[in-house]
């Protein structure tokens, strides 16, 4: 099911996917292009820190700039040197059944490439559910490709209401059929090919907001707010889209308090994947972003065009 909403014409292979148009994605972009290589960067237009900051003071060489404004810049710039950047959320990535590369995913198509940075900043969202954290890891999770496993057969639950949601329902399919989607009060804004899918699959959905969670040792179940009780051996969690601890666990990469494991170089432990910018860096500053995506894209440049050769992942 390759390229399945794609234009004709339409460029489907890269080198690089670039996760995230931050500063830490564009910077990395920059390089990239100018280094001649293909470069997709996708990016979800409602999220991002740099865009949600009202005035830069402290960027080098910049007295004051509105964040969205600076974004700007650095997108025409990327664009200016071959970059192609898409307002289209990544939903899911996998490494290539060919053994090379990964696809990466997204609402509108399927895209490839030899090698992937992610640099979606930092953002878990979590809905506001009572007791969610007392069981997550006993029957709450966040990683369908993780989890699914242990609910084979099982009755599950899932928490969103978008093309992200969407996609881990239907990765949930191969495990078990008696699944519920709750949107937690949300609207659906799901893509129509996809709400097809749930559709055909007789997936329940839940519009009704969850007021909590219940179990003993382990999650049992939910309350709706209209007081209804649902009994539930699982529920995942995928509210908007997904981040870079959700693709980090779709690709085993290691993640350690909430931020993706990466070397000196920026490498993460998978094959050619990079990360840089909020999601790998405890330091949130537009500077250090920059500077992270600069540097992944100039290993992963040295990678892809064998001037390097990196022994060991770490
Ligand atoms: C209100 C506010 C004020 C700030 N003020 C300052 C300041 O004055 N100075 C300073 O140095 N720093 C400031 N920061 C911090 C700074 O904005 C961040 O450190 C910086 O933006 C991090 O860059 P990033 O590229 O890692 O992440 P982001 O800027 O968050 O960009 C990540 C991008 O990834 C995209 N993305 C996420 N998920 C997906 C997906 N599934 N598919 C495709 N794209 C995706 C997002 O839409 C976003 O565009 C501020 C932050 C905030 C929130």
């Amino acid at each position: 099911m390759l390229n399945v909403l794609a234009k004709e014409g339409d460029e489907m292979e890269f080198d690089v996917v670039v996760i995230g148009a931050g500063p830490a994605g564009l910077s990395a972009a920059i390089y990239l292009a100018r280094a001649n290589l293909k470069v997709l960067v996708l990016d979800n237009p409602k999220e991002g820190s740099l865009k949600k900051a009202e005035i830069i003071e402290n960027y080098f060489g910049i007295e004051s700039i509105k964040g969205k404004d600076l974004i700007e810049i650095g997108r025409k710039q990327a664009e200016k040197f071959g970059a192609v950047i898409k307002d289209e959320p990544a939903i899911s990535i996998k490494p290539s059944a060919m053994g090379k590369g990964y696809i990466v995913e997204t609402a509108e198509g399927e895209y490839r490439a030899k090698g992937l940075i992610l640099a979606t900043g930092a953002k878990r969202i979590k809905p506001r559910i009572k007791n969610l954290e007392k069981f997550e890891g006993r029957g709450v999770s966040y990683c369908v490709v993780c989890d699914a496993f242990f609910f084979k057969d099982k009755k599950v639950g899932i928490v969103g209401s978008k093309d992200y949601a969407a996609k881990e329902t239907i990765e949930l399919l191969s495990y078990t059929k008696d699944i519920t989607l709750f949107t937690n009060g949300d609207k659906i804004e799901i893509s129509e090919h996809l709400f097809k899918k749930l559709e055909e699959n007789n997936i329940k959905i839940v519009e009704t907001p969850i007021k909590e969670l219940f179990g003993e040792e382990k999650l049992e179940g939910l309350i709706l707010e209209n007081g209804e009780k649902i009994e539930l051996d699982g529920l995942f969690i995928a509210v908007g889209t997904g981040g870079a601890e959700d693709f980090a666990r779709m690709l085993g990469i290691i993640v350690e308090n909430g931020l993706i494991k990466v070397d000196k170089n920026q490498r993460t432990n998978a094959p050619l994947v990079y990360a840089c910018g909020d999601c790998a860096s405890e330091d949130k500053q537009v500077a250090i972003a920059v500077g992270d995506g600069a540097r992944a894209a100039l290993n992963l440049i040295k990678e892809l065009k064998g001037i390097k050769k990196f022994a060991d992942y770490h």
